[in-house]
């Protein structure tokens, strides 16, 4: 049964108990009117006081009984129910709890929380971005994959973020203060092919739901409250790390050429303690105090850490996704540069605490833009574009782990689960 979470308010239900909304359009059907615009209360007090009184007013939800008036669309996606009150067909689902419409396409697939978390400065809407630009092409391709942007809100955005930076050359955080924001998710449609072993051919869609929380917010009582369903809803987190807020790093890099140094902000460490704190105590924490939710620690910004690693280091290419699978040595190669790396920073005080609080985990880098802006106009991408390196590791092991990407290699080692299929491939091409 398709499981659906709502991306506003985080309730959790089955696909087929979610009510309908009139659509109050005209139909004919038995002579009847269409419903009027009723106040909606539940969703007017999820929204909060800021929502002007007329938008208030909604077509009627009401939910479907089952069986009768429900019924599949001839393509097979989405269902459709008739209006009770006015007979009037409408496909709009919505949230139980808190009365959202769900784009159309939304409730066909099961749904995938993947909070991003990371400082304020860390630039995660660019990287949001430049990950769904290489989803759509380099890394697409390789896996099969496709992705589209659900509903004309995430539409809208993701068109603009991609003009600012692949056409303007502008980071998008820079032109638009909330680009990314809390209250309005990303929401994609992520379609793989299903393994032909398993059930013929034809597509696995996955909802996937990007929020962007800044991570100094974590400590307080206030954005608690706020973040509390989104964080216990996540199925993975993507926590980006700046490493230019480490002292250590700043101490380490010849610092000529590049762009100002950002201010240093909360500690890394402070956000990851923080973090676990807020899911352990909702209910993500095993017997024994470590959380199991799989997080994806990203060291971003590598590209400036060049100075500090071994020309052949694995954090300086890409991973080669040309066998159409992960490669799992090549994921442990890279967690272990990170480690080394991590273990040699400010006292190894951000490697010790995440070991002591995540079970599963593993640590990656990569860069957006894979070089940094240009000095005299920080707000700008690099004069040749986004060239990222690594960006799409952190998602592809979560999705991994859920066994919706085929893996190879390197059973063993950190985070490491095996999938139903590993082994059914003859190991990828990479030389690592
Ligand atoms: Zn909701
Ligand atoms: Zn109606």
């Amino acid at each position: 049964m398709t499981s659906v979470v709502c991306p506003y308010c985080f309730d959790r239900s089955p696909a087929a108990r979610l009510p309908y909304r009139c659509q109050m359009s005209p139909t004919g059907v038995r002579g009847a009117r269409p419903c009027n615009a009723e106040l909606d209360t539940v969703w007017a007090d999820f929204m909060g006081p800021t929502v002007p009184p007329a938008l208030k007013m909604r077509g009627p939800v009401f939910t479907a009984p089952r069986g009768l008036s429900r019924r599949l669309a001839p393509s097979g996606g989405g269902s459709r129910a008739d209006c009770p009150a006015c007979g009037g067909s409408t496909p709009v689902r919505v949230c139980r709890r808190c009365h959202s419409d769900f784009p159309s396409d939304y409730c066909d697939q099961d749904t995938r929380i993947i909070a991003l978390l990371g400082p304020k400065a860390s630039g995660k809407s660019t990287y949001v971005s430049v990950l769904l630009n290489e989803l759509r092409g380099r890394v697409g391709r390789a896996y099969g994959a496709s992705v589209t942007a659900m509903g004309g809100e995430t539409q809208r955005r993701d068109r603009e973020l991609a003009e600012d930076l692949y056409d303007r050359l502008r980071l998008p955080g820079a032109t638009r203060p909330a680009a990314l924001g809390f209250n309005d998710p990303l929401l994609y449609r992520l379609s793989l092919p299903l393994r032909r072993r398993l059930r013929g051919d034809g597509s696995r869609h996955t909802a996937l739901v990007f929020f962007d929380a800044a991570g100094e917010d974590l400590g307080s009582a206030e954005a608690m409250d706020r973040y509390t369903h989104y964080l216990a809803a996540a199925d993975g987190i993507i926590l980006l790390v700046d490493p230019l807020q480490m002292r250590a790093v700043r101490d380490r890099l010849p610092l000529d050429d590049g762009p100002p140094l950002p201010v240093i902000e909360t500690p890394p460490q402070q956000i990851a303690a923080d973090l676990a704190a807020q899911l352990r105590a909702h209910g993500r924490g095993s017997s024994r105090g470590r959380v199991t939710t799989p997080v994806a620690v990203a060291v971003t910004k590598t590209d400036s850490l060049a100075p500090l690693l071994e020309p052949h280091s694995p954090l300086l290419r890409n991973a080669d996704h040309s066998a159409g699978a992960l490669d799992e040595e090549d994921r442990l190669t890279v967690h272990e540069e990170m480690r080394a790396l991590l273990d040699g920073w400010d006292s190894g005080a951000l490697l010790r605490q995440l070991e002591r609080d995540f079970a599963q985990l593993s640590l990656f880098g990569l860069s957006a833009l894979g070089s940094a802006p240009p000095a005299d106009a920080p707000a700008d991408a690099p004069k040749s574009g986004p060239r990222p390196l690594r960006v799409e590791d952190p998602l592809l092991w979560l999705l991994g782990l859920d066994g919706l990407l085929p893996r190879t290699g390197g059973a063993a080692g950190a985070g490491a689960r095996t999938g139903p299929d590993t082994g059914a491939r003859t190991g990828s091409e990479g030389n690592s």
